[in-house]
Parts: structure tokens; sequence; C-alpha cells
């Protein structure tokens, strides 16, 4: 039979697939291609990595870029299950924590029942809810901005899907303690509590001590803030060996080689230069600390904060108009126009001299705005 298509009764979004015209994709944070801003919007690290990953980058890009990596990622999987005390197969690699977050909503969270998570939290994972059907239940945080465990209880019979958290939360910095980690785990021994500990290190308790306890328990974590590799895009999964075995088998629908040569040997390297991670992480908690103090100077009400950014408003000024007169004066931060939160700014900690430049910037903003 010949089926004639209508030229122009046909919109260019009939090619598509159903799910994709209903897709609210994730808006990253801005990545202007200007010199000399002070870029505070996206949390990346001020330092660079240790100069021991670039010495590895360089040697991987010198041998073997003609053959396909390793798939299992082995070497590197072993250096950050050696670091956290975990066997080999209880680490899950991917390309950025962005892609093991995706692989785990696909792997444990399809259920056709609600997926718990805070109303503020990271954005993306609402994103990975409409990409994957997933219905989504946002359960508010405490006036305070504090995370309610009770607030995740079922006493209705019906079921959830799983619960995903970022700890410390994003885009707040407030650090949810572990005995209320293992309340959320206890509530739904049956399903997936993912806790994502992108931030974990600049303060925060990490929940990887307690996967032997908890066959429910997945922890994700990231090299792009804490070990400066936001450009090699590495990210992890922890859990018991079961749950690594569900990602296994989805990245091995999906790719089987998302980390290259360059980002297996870097991400070793990352491990093996301890010292640097120390040092670098421990910069940046204590330029948050000054940072806070300055803040409060001004007049800022800010949060606490267990990651590498502040979550901050002013009582008297509105947030999209500093975050506005700040990029007017080279001062990149975050503002979310988003219920609850459009009068806070997330500002990512800098280096000293990046801090400077944002009290300085923040001191003539608000004395312009009065
Ligand atoms: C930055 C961030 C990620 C993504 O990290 P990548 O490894 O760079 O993909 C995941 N979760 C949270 C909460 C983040 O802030």
């Amino acid at each position: 039979m010949l089926f004639k298509l209508k030229q122009n009764s046909c919109p260019e979004t009939s090619f598509y697939s159903p799910v994709v015209s209903r897709l609210v994709p994730y808006v990253p944070g801005e990545q202007p291609k200007i010199d000399k801003l002070v870029k505070l919007n996206t949390n990346e690290n001020p330092y660079p990595p240790s100069p021991r990953v670039i010495a590895a980058i360089q040697l991987a890009a010198q041998q073997g870029l003609q053959l396909y990596p390793d798939p299992e990622s082995t070497a590197l999987r072993q250096a950050i299950a050696a670091h956290h005390g975990l066997a080999a197969h209880q680490v899950f690699l991917g390309n950025g924590s962005d892609e093991v977050l995706a692989h785990a909503f696909c792997a444990f969270f399809q259920h056709g029942c609600p997926l718990l998570m805070p109303d503020i939290s990271y954005s993306f994972y609402k994103v990975y809810c409409g990409l994957f059907n997933i219905p989504v239940e946002m359960v508010p945080l405490t006036e305070a901005m504090c995370l309610d465990v009770s607030a995740y209880a079922r006493t209705d019979g019906t079921s959830v899907a799983g619960v995903v958290i970022a700890n410390p939360n994003a885009p707040t910095g407030v650090g949810l303690p572990l005995q209320q980690v293992e309340r959320l785990l206890r509530l739904h021994p049956q399903r997936v509590v993912l806790v994502d500990e992108a931030y974990v290190d600049f303060g925060g308790d990490s929940a990887i001590p307690l996967i032997a306890q908890y066959p429910n328990l997945l922890v994700v974590h990231t090299l792009s803030k804490s070990r400066s590799l936001a450009g090699l895009r590495v990210g992890f999964a922890c859990g018991q060996a079961h749950l690594i075995d569900a990602l296994e088998r989805v990245k091995n629908s999906f790719n089987s080689y998302p980390l290259d040569r360059l980002a297996i040997a870097g991400g070793v390297a990352a491990f093996e230069d301890q010292a640097w991670f120390e040092q670098t992480r421990r910069a940046v908690m204590s330029s948050r600390e000054g940072l806070v103090l300055a803040l409060e100077d001004l007049g800022f009400k800010v949060l606490p904060s267990q990651a590498n950014f502040v979550f901050a408003r002013h009582p008297h000024h509105d947030a999209a108009a500093i975050a506005g007169a700040l990029r007017a004066r080279g001062v990149l931060v975050r503002h979310f126009k988003l219920p609850r939160i459009e009068q806070y700014l997330r500002i990512s900690i800098g280096t000293p001299a990046h801090c400077d430049a944002l009290v300085q910037a923040l001191g003539s903003v608000l004395a312009a705005l009065a």
C-alpha cells in the first residue's frame, strides 16, 4: 500500500519517539568562553588535578589509543576499592557520576510506583525520571532546609520505587548524619536507597562503611569535585555485588566502554596521590569557613555547608538582582529560579583570591542596590 506523506502537515517533531517531546532536560551552569571571569557557578574545584594525573594521562596518550580500553576499567576499580576498603566487584564506574546515576535509575527505580526524593535537591534526578518514565514524589525539606527522614515513611501501605538523596544535599550544602541515613535504609529495606555523595569529601560523613550491613544501599561518588577532574568524566557507585551486577547489566546494554584509556589512567593516578587530595580539599574547606564569615558580615544568611559551595540569601536584596549585578562585575554565581529557593544564591568555593574578589564585588553590588 502506498502511504503518501503530506509535506506540510507533518511537524519535524513527528520523527521523535513520544518521550522526547515530554523530556525536560537538565540545564547545566553557564560555561562562558570569556577569560578572567571569577567562575563560582558550577562547583568545580578551583585547584588543578595532581601533576601525577597529568603525567599518567600523557603517558596513556602515547600508548595504545588505537586499542579499546579495558571494558571493566579493572585498574581503577581496584584503586577505588582499595581506597574505600571494598572489593573490586563492589565498585561500578561510569562516564561521570551523571551516567552512573542514569544507569542506577534505569536499574532500580522502574517499578511503576513513585521514587521519593527531597523537593530541593540535584535537579538531574527529576530529569532521569522523565527519561525512564518514573513517577516522582517530592518530600519537602523542613523550613530549615533539613531532610526529615520520618517524612519518607509509608503508613498507607502503598509502595515506593526507592529513595534518592544527595548527602550533603545540593544545592543547599546541608549534610544528613549517618544515623539518619540508616533510618532511611531501614524504612525501605525492599528498595534501593541511593545516596549521591558528590560533595562528601568536603566535610560530610560517607555511607560507604554501611554497605556491608545494607543490601539496599548504593553510594555514588564523582571525581569531578574533590579530585579536580570535572573535565575527565569519571564517577562511580559502591554497593553490594548484586547491585553492582545490575548496573553492569545496564551499562553493557548501553556502552561497553564508558571510560576511555585517558580517564582510567588519570583516575588511577588521582587515587595514588592522596597528599594532593588532602591538601586541596582542606584548602577548599578552610576558604569556605572564611567566606561564610565574610558573607555574614555583609548581612547574608548562610546555610551550614559541608560542600564546596555555600547557599546564601540576603534578607534585604533580591537574589536574581545580586547575581545579575555580580555577573556585570565578572563574577558568576548560580541562581535557581525555583520555588522555595529563588532568594538564594549558590556560590562555589574558589581560591582565596576568588573569594576575595567575590566579597569585594558583593560589597559594591550591595551598596549600589541599597
Ligand atoms: C556535580 C554533581 C554530580 C555530577 O557529577 P559528574 O561526575 O561530573 O557527572 C552528581 N550529583 C551531584 C549532586 C552533583 O552536584
